[in-house]
């Protein structure tokens, strides 16, 4: 059986937990060692059966609790090697427990089947991550300035997936953030809109991804209501019920979201 949760989601940190036949990894440790552990026992799990940690990318909010975890736990992590040499001192983890990873080569941390692939952000070596896990197959994307036909392809035939949708481009257009920040975010190589998510969204949803889970929201520049509302109303001009044949939604900042089953 799958099982799969977002313990934490946002720029305030991030944290995914996913279970296959005995193998239990995180995606990401944006928050505090004590906060994951926490999270983690919340769902009934132990941070000592962590086979493995995947980074994403070294941004803080996906690497903030690593560096204690690892060396409490001494749980591996697995990420690009420029992504470990782009690490602050602060968040750095022991050669011993670096594992280097390259996308586009499968990999397998116990039972679970690891994809990493190359997404779009301002980082040094970015990766989101496909899964197979017996016949299902989950996927995590979040930072990505836009979507590209590569990552799509990646994304294709998940059952479930984490999905950015970051900012309603309007607030992030006439909210407080200074103009770079806004170009930032807004760029290529930034973050993904509602409206961009939405897009992805439906496109997998007509072949055949059924779960989505909505995450990393602006603070500032969305709520989790606007990201609700856009998906059920984009997904219902196409016939995709919401609790009916098609399970959206959005994780929480600051706790973890369902435990899904699979
Ligand atoms: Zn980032
Ligand atoms: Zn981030």
């Amino acid at each position: 059986m799958v099982k799969f949760c977002s313990l934490s989601s946002g720029s305030s940190g991030n944290a995914v937990f996913l279970e296959y036949n005995g193998t239990s990894l995180l995606i990401d440790c944006g928050v505090s060692c004590r906060r994951i552990c926490d999270m983690l026992r919340q769902i009934d799990k132990r941070p000592e059966d962590i086979s493995g940690i995947l980074v994403t990318h070294e941004h803080s909010d996906h690497i903030k609790g690593i560096s204690v975890f690892t060396k409490k736990y001494h749980t591996p992590v697995y990420s690009a090697q420029n992504t470990f040499e782009n690490m602050p001192e602060t968040n750095a983890i022991a050669k011993d427990f670096q594992r280097f990873i390259i996308s586009g080569n499968e990999f397998s941390l116990g039972n679970i089947d690891v994809l990493p692939f190359s997404i779009p952000h301002d980082a040094a070596m970015p990766f989101g991550y496909a899964f197979q896990l017996g016949d299902k197959k989950i996927a995590v994307a979040t930072d990505m300035g836009k979507i590209d036909s590569d990552v799509a392809l990646h994304l294709k035939g998940s059952d479930l997936i984490l999905l950015e949708s970051n900012h309603d481009a309007q607030m992030l257009i006439d909210g407080p953030y200074p103009y770079f920040l806004k170009r930032r975010i807004l760029s290529e190589h930034g973050h993904l809109s509602n409206d961009q998510a939405a897009k992805l969204a439906l496109s997998l949803a007509r072949t055949g991804t059924s779960r989505f889970l909505f995450g990393h929201l602006s603070d500032t520049n969305n709520t989790p209501d606007i990201v609700l509302n856009t998906m059920i109303s984009s997904f219902e001009q196409e016939g995709f019920i919401n609790g009916k044949n098609i399970d959206i939604a959005v994780a929480n900042r600051y706790s973890p979201s369902k435990l899904y089953t699979l």
